[in-house]
């Protein structure tokens, strides 16, 4: 079967920076990956890549078998980028009919609006749209042409929690249909709900990849939580200890030596109660790898 998306010793330099150093990457159809790094990692330039925005330094990039910029990928792909620049002088269903023109095949305007949560504000002008109103709409251009395969780049960022949650049940119902998704984004959470694929980048590097399941094991990390009269401010100088804070009155603490830290509270004498060790979440192993590559 032909991968969706295919990379083969991609780069990029701009200039003497080497954004992304040559990286080889298969993507199969229903997969839904999510793409992670710190700022300036070259997520945004992969990705630019991909799409044929950007032209690689070396190295060649095929979607469904064909360049990104053939008119066969184009007509199967939806894009969600950071900043779209659409016109703000159409209204949205205005500028939805403008987007639905470019492609061989559409989905209805009302099931756009639908998707996107936007029914209402169907005949607003586009620049009196708030930033997560307009989020949503970007969303709506991006399944304007029916996409196989769809591109997010930070796609929740501005959204608040309700916009957020009904942005990705939209996602979740676009999955559902055997899609291909590739996505960038800061909250780690919603990649371990929805990405079946995580692949970690860092100074233009793969650094890992695997399910949610996988990356969060590739981390010595554990959680301690307990109740206890401990500080978390003293506990963050321990050895060993990534993180410590207060959560809902306990105490959480990211530790790569969980016994070592029990050792060290039990002889000092300070209270424990509710004692539980447990897997870090996404988000501390993120940091952990990625912060294994800047030491
Ligand atoms: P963020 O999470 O902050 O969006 P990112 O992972 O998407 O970051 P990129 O935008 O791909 O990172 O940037 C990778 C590196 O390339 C950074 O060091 C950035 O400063 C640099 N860079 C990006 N675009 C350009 C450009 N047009 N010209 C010069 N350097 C660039």
């Amino acid at each position: 079967m032909v991968n969706v998306i295919e990379l083969r010793g991609v780069s990029k330099c701009y200039g003497k920076l080497q954004a992304v150093y040559p990286l080889d990457l298969d993507v199969q159809a229903g997969d839904i990956v999510g793409f992670l790094g710190p700022n300036g990692a070259g997520k945004t330039t992969t990705m630019s890549m991909m799409l044929g925005l950007r032209r690689p330094t070396s190295g060649t990039v095929r979607l469904f078998g064909q360049p990104p910029s053939s008119l066969q990928s184009r007509a199967r792909v939806g894009i969600m980028l950071q900043e779209s620049g659409v016109p703000g002088s159409l209204r949205v269903d205005e500028l939805l009919r403008l987007f639905q023109s470019y492609y061989p095949y559409t989905l209805p305007t009302a099931e756009l609006l639908e998707r996107a949560g936007l029914v209402e504000k169907r005949h607003a002008l586009v620049s009196a749209l708030s930033g997560g109103q307009k989020q949503r709409l970007y969303f709506a251009l991006a399944l304007a042409g029916d996409p196989d395969l769809l591109f997010l780049d930070e796609p929740t960022a501005g959204m608040d929690v309700e916009a957020r949650l009904h942005f990705w049940e939209q996602v979740r119902g676009f999955t559902a249909l055997g899609k291909t998704i590739l996505f960038s984004t800061h909250y780690l959470e919603e990649v371990d709900a929805l990405a079946t694929r995580i692949i970690v980048i860092d100074k233009g590097r793969i650094i890992a990849e695997g399910t949610p399941h996988e990356i969060k094991g590739l981390t010595a990390d554990k959680h301690v939580i307990l109740r206890t009269n401990l500080p978390a401010d003293l506990v963050n100088g321990y050895p060993g200890v990534r993180t410590a804070q207060v959560q809902n009155g306990e105490l959480q603490v990211a530790t790569t030596r969980p016994e070592d830290f029990l050792r060290r509270v039990f002889s000092e004498g300070w209270e424990v109660n509710d004692l539980r060790v447990k897997e870090v979440d996404l988000e501390t192993a993120f940091l952990s790898l990625t912060e294994e590559v800047h030491v």
